[in-house]
């Protein structure tokens, strides 16, 4: 078996969640410490520690054969990859704001004037997808400065709260990409075996992190109403209980949906509602 690469973040925003979901894909291996590889002891597969805006081109030109990144980072770098799966972490979205006390309100406003950024791609592209001319200053960090130094009249950045933003006296004003952490590999790299055997845990471990295993006791004449309120659930199983007349009802529920529909349930008679995490879902 080929020994595949997979370079994550060595520290910042996405190193956590991305070491958690292969170790919930039952890898077990060293997270970075100052080697720049991890070898998994049990599959066959190395984890190079980079810093995320290396980690497209690593991938591109097949030094890595997967990668863990934001797509922002992605698109800014132009490269050509294969996004194999989204991660549902590290979601932020790329904005363009504006000092409070601004008359800019519409896209059209920003002709002519300076937008400081660290995403010069993605945001020339916006602007000449909005017919906009204006001009682009590129700064590695600390875009959110910008304004109050003069240096800009707008910035266009990551926003996931809006915190940092509102502390440096700005309001966002137009939303360029959204983003999250997605999976990516070499065009072409969907066809490996390997590949394809590391996908499906993660899809497994993604799909069980989404859903809650339930259980919730029921006297025998509400059980109707209460499968009836449960979404998806096609035949829950159901395990009689010690006291005459009540059961015991187990189903696998996406999470989202159960919360919905959590006060309807106890008026429907469903008690002592037990929810677990699951581990994974092989699918
Ligand atoms: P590196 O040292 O690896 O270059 P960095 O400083 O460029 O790290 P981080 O701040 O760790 O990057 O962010 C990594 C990624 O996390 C971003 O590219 C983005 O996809 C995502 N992210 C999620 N929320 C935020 C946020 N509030 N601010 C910045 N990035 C965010
Ligand atoms: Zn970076």
């Amino acid at each position: 078996m080929k020994t595949l690469k997979i370079a994550i973040q060595k520290s910042g925003r996405l190193n956590e969640k991305s070491v958690e979901i292969l170790k919930n894909c039952g890898l077990s291996f060293e997270n970075y410490k100052s080697s720049l590889i991890s070898s998994v002891s049990n599959f066959p597969l190395e984890i190079l520690f980079l810093r995320d805006d290396d980690i497209p081109e690593y991938v591109q030109d097949g030094i890595a054969d997967l990668g863990i990144v934001g797509e922002n980072v992605i698109t800014e770098a132009g490269a050509q990859v294969t996004y194999l799966q989204k991660l549902g972490f590290g979601k932020c979205t790329l904005k363009i704001a504006v000092p409070n006390n601004s008359t800019v309100s519409e896209i059209s406003d920003l002709e002519g004037l300076a937008i400081a950024t660290s995403y010069p791609v993605i945001l020339e592209k916006y602007l000449q997808e909005n017919n906009v001319n204006a001009q682009i200053r590129t700064i590695s960090g600390s875009v959110e400065i910008g304004p109050g130094l003069g240096l800009s009249d707008a910035i266009c950045d990551i926003v996931s709260t809006g915190g940092t933003l509102k502390s440096n006296g700005l309001k966002p004003f137009a939303e360029v990409m959204q983003s999250e952490a997605v999976l990516i590999g070499r065009e072409g790299s969907e066809f490996n075996p390997e590949v394809l055997e590391l996908l499906q845990r993660i899809k497994s471990v993604l799909k069980a992190k989404a859903t809650k295993y339930v259980v919730l006791n029921v006297a025998r004449e509400n059980l109707e109403k209460v499968v009836s309120l449960l979404p998806g659930v096609k035949s829950p199983t159901i395990v009689p209980l010690f006291e005459e007349g009540w059961v015991a009802l187990h189903s696998v529920i996406a999470e989202q949906d159960f919360w919905e529909k959590i006060n309807a349930l106890k008026v429907a008679g469903a008690e002592g509602i037990v929810v677990m995490p699951i581990e994974k879902i092989i699918i």
